[in-house]
């Protein structure tokens, strides 16, 4: 099994380097960029607006509660149901816990109808998904090539380290005075712009002489957050010491892909991953749990969002009951804006077309429609997101148009109303935009009136 991952040295690596470089880098507007956490408090009380999250504060409240017992690894194999009304903001608040997870956290998204247009089983789609937010944190093993070690590892008490590989004396420590002490010898010796958070240097106990031996490897976007993460070598007799530790953060499908196939890691770029075999993934649970028990592994439950979960089979559902049964199952977090309506794949109607057994395991999360001042601020977020200038007489407008018809239909309106100013070659977005781009684009209500008053012209 080879669950690291392949060498940037290869020759592919290194041509999509090169390329890059040369790209401007486009950014790219989505309907929830603006969102970029869940807006709470230390005490997980929901600010008014933060994070680009407004109102909707018993839901954030909820989601935050939630994710605080993800992070404390309290839970796994839960579900969470999101359910409200269209446009209520059941996506914006599981994207908002995505956000706050970290990177360390997988987190992974799917709707409900797309497992049925992939080339593979719906259960294989889902259970492929389920992998993808099951996190696996590999430790290689330390090397130590001569000598005797003592290492000092400074790391917050949050963050868990594993045994020591070197069969000698680890020692840990949260004191501030010790890290800043040592951080001091180290910059001292080896200059300030050399030194980074996750350095491993060898301290020559004799002469007192500070090595920089390489940097520990963590997928980690921000080590600042996970603390300091410098680990001291400390060498008793002299000579120095050279020894090698690796932390690998990969997803259960990503070990699964990378050991199915013979093109290996390749798949994983390409998405033609296919199914795999149930032997394969058989093998990798025994390793990974060998793994465990060893202290070389540690696993790291995310999360799934499915989206439209309605969409979902009675087949669906039922692999989802057993999938949670597992230990190492994510949390599960599911939304849907239906009421009453049939399971697909039966006649029965149920609450959210969901069966009432898998129901009954959800935590239910509701969403509630938007006030007039909370659709004003939401616009006004993503204004700012879309870089759109507005009149106050146009965003009055826009928001009244939000509050009679829908939150996402005001909010498409920006950007072509943007457009329309733009065209007029106007530097600020004006009530004639809104207007113009209001009589140029149906909403739902206008549309069906107009069905209704011509639907013998449609074809049957
Ligand atoms: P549906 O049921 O139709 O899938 P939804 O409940 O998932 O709808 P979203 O897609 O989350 O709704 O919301 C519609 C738009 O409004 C998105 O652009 C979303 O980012 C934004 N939005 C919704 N709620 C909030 C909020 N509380 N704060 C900021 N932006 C929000």
């Amino acid at each position: 099994l080879n669950p690291a991952f392949p060498s940037l040295n290869h020759p592919m690596a290194e041509l999509k380097l090169s390329e890059s470089r040369d790209l401007t880098r486009i950014e790219r507007i989505g309907a929830h960029s603006h969102i970029r956490g869940l807006g709470l408090d230390s005490s997980l009380e929901p600010r008014d607006v933060s994070e680009g999250m407004v109102g909707q504060a018993q839901a954030r409240k909820a989601a935050g509660v939630i994710l605080q017992m993800i992070k404390d690894g309290k839970i796994a194999g839960r579900a969470i149901l999101l359910a409200g009304q269209p446009g209520t903001g059941k996506t914006a608040i599981a994207m908002g816990m995505a956000k706050s997870l970290g990177l360390e956290t997988p987190f992974s998204m799917l709707s409900g109808s797309e497992i049925f247009s992939l080339e593979m089983s719906k259960t294989e789609a889902l259970m492929q998904a389920f992998r993808k937010s099951i996190g696996v944190r590999i430790k290689e093993e330390t090397e130590i090539i001569e000598g005797e070690v003592v290492e000092i590892q400074i790391d917050r008490p949050a963050v868990s380290g594993a045994a020591s590989k070197t069969g000698k004396l680890t020692l840990k420590t949260t004191d501030m005075e010790t890290v800043y002490d040592l951080g001091a010898k180290m910059i001292e010796a080896l200059g300030k712009e050399k030194v980074q958070s996750g350095d491993v240097i060898a301290i020559d106990k004799a002469s007192g002489k500070i090595t920089k031996l390489g940097r520990s490897f963590s997928r980690s976007r921000d080590y600042d957050a996970m603390g300091p993460q410098t680990k001291f070598v400390q060498c008793p007799d002299g000579e120095l010491q050279k020894r090698k530790e690796v932390v690998h953060c990969v997803t259960l499908h990503e070990i699964d892909v990378i050991n199915s196939r013979t093109q290996g890691f390749l798949a994983l770029f390409t998405g033609d991953t296919g199914e795999i075999r149930a032997e394969v993934r058989e093998q990798i649970d025994t390793k990974v749990a060998e793994w465990r028990e060893e202290g070389k592994a540690e696993i790291v439950p995310g999360v799934l969002f499915i989206d439209e979960v309605h969409m979902l089979d009675i087949e669906c559902f039922s692999f989802l009951n057993r999938a949670l049964e597992n230990e190492m199952a994510p949390i599960l977090v599911v939304a849907t804006n239906r009421g009453i309506t049939s399971i697909r794949g039966t006649n029965y109607k149920s609450p959210h077309g969901i069966p009432i057994d898998l129901l009954d395991r959800l935590l239910i999360i509701t969403t509630q429609p938007y006030s007039e001042d909370e659709i004003r601020k939401i616009l006004d977020i993503r204004c700012q997101e879309e870089d759109v200038e507005m009149s106050e007489d146009a965003k009055q407008l826009l928001t009244k148009i939000g509050h009679e018809t829908s939150l996402r239909y005001a909010i498409h309106l920006i950007t072509a109303s943007a457009l329309n100013c733009q065209k007029r070659k106007g530097m600020v977005v004006e009530v004639q935009d809104i207007t113009r781009v209001y009589s140029l684009f149906l909403d739902v209500r206008r549309s069906t009136q107009y069905l209704m008053e011509y639907q013998k012209e449609y074809m049957f």
